[in-house]
């Protein structure tokens, strides 16, 4: 039994090599720069989703801090979650998502960024 272990480890250490010489140099990925959005906000279910809303409620910006003298639906609206995926919000459900105009949502996000920073 003893003698069992040691043959396994010297088997993991003969096959490692083996299984990198296999990464094909023009298959590695490269990883992602820091500030590109996650990738599930890229996803199918995320875009039709926001699709959904969009249609439902109008392609304006609900937040209810909007600046008075811009029109609500002025540039991209995008679509925000309430409570943020790294706080444990429903990444899916559609109560926990709000269509922002560009200005609210870099507003939020500045400031969640200050209260993360300072909380
Ligand atoms: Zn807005």
């Amino acid at each position: 039994m003893v003698l069992g272990i040691g043959e396994r480890s010297a088997d993991a250490m003969t096959l490692q090599p083996t299984r990198l010489y296999k990464l094909r140099p023009g298959r590695v990925k490269v990883p992602l720069p820091p500030k590109q959005a996650a990738p599930f906000y890229l996803s199918t279910e995320w875009r039709s989703l926001i699709t959904m809303i969009k249609k439902q409620r109008g392609n304006k910006c609900h937040d209810p801090n909007h600046p008075p003298d811009v029109p609500r639906w002025k540039g991209r609206i995008y679509g925000d979650h309430v409570v943020e995926l790294k706080d444990g919000g429903p990444p899916l459900d559609s109560r926990n998502v709000m269509l922002r105009c560009h200005a609210c949502h870099a507003r939020k996000t500045m400031q969640q960024r200050t209260q993360r920073y300072h909380g």
